[in-house]
């Protein structure tokens, strides 16, 4: 089972816009759902010579060929250095400052010879472009220029999990496709077909989202998630001290850089947002195998207290890239959290 059955129904949009393709399209949703892998199978399908009744690409033609070795003349893929394995690499290598998390003014007009010039295979010409929120505003005005005077034969392909960040003259340019969470059932059925075990826990932990499930499950994050737990759930019993020399052993103990003080900030924040959540008498969302606990922990805090803390933990998440002093700031929010109760 792959995530085209999984998302049966965009697709079926997605192939809906074939016949008279627009100049834009933006396939939004949440995190996770499987938004890119559309978009690029969707353009792969339009490039290919000979695509099957489905839409998907035969995978064999030239034009296919290309496109998998990433040579395909009249496509572009556009998207932060940072997410480019290859860029990412050499510039660690060479020592260079990081690689950059947004997409570069230059990158947009960088394209003004790609789309100037007559396609390559009298096909369609397809930028891809990801996530389209990486973008300030000066890149993204650069873009509505090439989005308000479309070329004919182009089509541009926005995905973004953050559509509400975007320009609204972006948004306004582009016909929407929306990629909606798949059923628990559906997406439990695709994380075991993907050899994912616990996937009903990590699908939960994902906020339903399957790609971002297989993701989490496969980056090592169980050390860190169940040190964590084993220590929120302590609720007023936990020591900050101890606490934060765990966690922080945790951290350095890891050498594949999934494990960090943002993923940590970030987990504490479905834990609170679950606390906020059942205190409001409402079933947890993200630790759902843990809801009694979580219950027992909200009955002896109140709601405003855990709202405030979500407060502070959203200013320490902003902080959490480059933590001066990595100890300190895990016991400052260990004992912010000790304090709800
Ligand atoms: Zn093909």
């Amino acid at each position: 089972m792959n995530i085209f059955q999984l998302q049966e129904s965009a697709w079926q949009r997605l192939q809906g816009r074939r016949a008279q393709l627009p100049h834009a399209l933006l396939l939004i949703g949440q995190r996770g759902v499987g938004k890119f892998e559309l978009a690029r199978a969707f353009a792969a399908g339009l490039l290919c010579e000979a695509p099957g009744m489905d839409g998907h690409a035969c995978g064999q033609c030239s034009a296919c060929n290309w496109l998998g070795q990433g040579n395909h003349p009249d496509f572009r893929l556009v998207q932060p250095a940072a997410m480019s394995d290859e860029e990412a690499e050499a510039d660690e290598e060479t020592g260079k400052k990081k690689p950059s998390q947004q997409i570069t003014i230059d990158q947009v007009r960088g394209l003004d010879d790609f789309l100037h010039v007559g396609t390559h295979r009298q096909g369609v010409r397809i930028v891809l472009l990801h996530p389209a929120e990486a973008m300030n505003r000066n890149t993204a005005n650069a873009l509505l220029k090439s989005l308000e005077e479309p070329r004919p034969d182009t089509l541009f392909l926005l995905v973004s999990s953050e559509a509400d960040r975007l320009l609204p003259t972006i948004r306004s340019r582009c016909q929407t496709v929306e990629v909606p969470l798949p059923s628990p059932q559906a997406a439990t059925a695709w994380l075991a077909a993907q050899k994912v075990s616990d996937g009903g826990r990590w699908l939960a932990l994902a906020g339903g989202a399957p790609r971002l499930a297989a993701e989490l499950a496969g980056s090592g994050q169980r050390g860190l998630l169940d040190a964590l737990l084993g220590q929120l759930q302590k609720g007023r019993q936990l020591d900050p001290i101890a606490a934060a020399a765990l966690i922080e052993k945790t951290l350095k103990a890891d050498k594949s850089g999934a494990l960090t003080m943002k993923r940590t900030v970030e987990w504490l924040q479905k834990w609170s947002a679950d606390l906020a959540l059942v205190a409001e008498g409402l079933p947890p969302r993200y630790f759902q195998a843990d809801g009694a606990t979580i219950g027992q922990l909200a009955a002896s805090s109140s709601t405003i207290k855990i709202i405030n803390f979500n407060r502070l933990l959203i200013k320490f998440k902003a902080q959490s890239e480059h933590p001066l002093n990595l100890r300190l700031v895990l016991e400052e929010l260990f004992f912010a959290y000790r304090a709800l109760y």
